[in-house]
C-alpha cells in the first residue's frame, strides 16, 4: 500500500477521492462566525463519502429541494445570506474545503497579518499551509474534526461559484458591476474561472480486480474543486442549465426535456397558480407552459 494512502480509505485507492461531512454549526469566537463540526461520536466510516459518485439526472424533480442530491446544483441555488440554507448545505454535503483552495486557503478578517498553520503529519496535496481560521482550537485530535470554515470565506466561495455558473450560463451575473455584454464573452470569462479549478483536479485510474475493469476516475483537493468539477462534466456533456421561470424560485436546474422551464412539479403548479391568479385580477401575463 502507497505510503499516503489511508488503512480506513477502503473505498478507493486514492484518499482524496472522498471527502468527509460530520454535524455542523455556526460558533462566534472573537467575532467571528465559523462553521464548525459540533460534538457528537465520531465514526469515521459513516463521514466519509463519494462525492462525484452521484445519482443520474432523470428528470425534474417534484420539489425543488430535490436538486440537493447533486452537490454543485445545490450550491449554485444556495442561499448564502441564510444561515439555515448553509447549515443545510454542509450537514448534507461537509465544507467546502478552502483550506486547500487558492485564493481562500490564506484568508483572514481585515487587517490582520497572515497566521499560516501546518498539519503535521498529513500529507495535503499541494500547499500544506493554510490560515489558522480554518483550525478548531478545540478538535480532539480527530483530523476531521479540526477543520472549520469562516462563514464570511465560505460566502465569498459560494458567490463565486454562482458568478461563474451565471457566467456560464450566458447570464449576467447580479450584483457585479462589471460583465461583458456578448453572452459568448460572459461563457469565455466562465472558462477563465473554470480552468483555474481544474488546473487543481487530476484523473487517476482505478483497477478492479473481480471483475477486472480499469475506470477513470477523479481526484480534487477540495469539495469547491468537486463543484467545479461536476460542472465542467455537465457542460461538457452537452447538459442544458436553466433557471426556474417561476420567478419566486429562479433557481438553476438540467433540463431533462427540451422544453423544460420549471425546475420541479412544485415551481411548474405555483406559476400556474399565480398565473390564474394574475389573470383573475384582470392582467395577462404570458408565462412559458
Ligand atoms: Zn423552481
Amino acid at each position: 500500500m502507497r505510503p499516503d494512502v489511508q488503512t480506513v480509505n477502503y473505498v478507493l485507492p486514492v484518499q482524496a477521492t472522498v471527502w468527509f461531512r460530520l454535524e455542523y454549526g455556526l460558533v462566534e469566537e472573537d467575532g467571528i462566525t465559523y462553521i464548525a463540526a459540533t460534538g457528537r461520536p465520531f465514526d469515521i466510516q459513516k463521514n466519509l463519502y463519494q462525492p462525484l459518485a452521484l445519482p443520474p439526472i432523470t428528470e425534474q424533480p417534484k420539489r425543488p429541494e430535490g436538486w440537493q442530491r447533486w452537490p454543485h446544483l445545490h450550491l449554485a441555488r444556495l442561499d448564502a445570506k441564510s444561515p439555515e440554507g448553509v447549515l443545510g448545505f454542509v450537514n448534507r454535503w461537509g465544507l467546502l474545503g478552502l483550506w486547500n483552495v487558492e485564493g481562500y486557503r490564506e484568508w483572514r478578517p481585515a487587517g490582520e497579518e497572515y497566521k499560516p498553520y501546518r498539519v503535521k503529519g498529513i500529507k495535503l496535496q499541494h500547499d500544506t499551509w493554510f490560515s489558522k481560521h480554518f483550525i478548531s482550537p478545540a478538535h480532539e485530535g480527530c483530523r476531521y474534526k479540526m477543520y472549520r470554515e469562516p462563514l464570511e470565506a465560505f460566502i465569498e466561495a459560494v458567490k463565486e461559484f454562482q458568478h461563474f455558473v451565471a457566467l456560464a450560463n450566458g447570464e449576467k451575473p447580479e450584483g457585479y458591476r462589471y460583465a461583458p455584454k456578448k453572452p459568448e464573452d460572459r461563457k469565455s470569462e466562465a472558462q477563465d474561472i473554470l480552468n483555474r479549478y481544474l488546473a487543481g483536479c487530476r484523473p487517476v485510474s482505478w483497477y478492479v480486480a473481480a471483475p477486472e475493469q480499469w475506470s477513470t476516475y477523479w481526484q480534487a483537493p477540495s469539495l469547491l474543486h468537486c463543484c467545479y468539477l461536476l460542472t465542467w462534466l455537465d457542460l461538457t456533456g452537452l447538459r442544458q442549465y436553466r433557471r426556474c421561470l417561476h420567478r419566486p424560485c429562479g433557481g438553476f436546474f438540467i433540463a431533462t426535456r427540451p422544453n423544460a422551464a420549471y425546475c420541479s412539479t412544485r415551481c411548474y403548479e405555483n406559476a400556474k397558480r399565480l398565473r390564474s391568479y394574475h389573470r383573475n385580477q384582470g392582467h395577462n401575463i404570458k408565462i412559458k407552459g
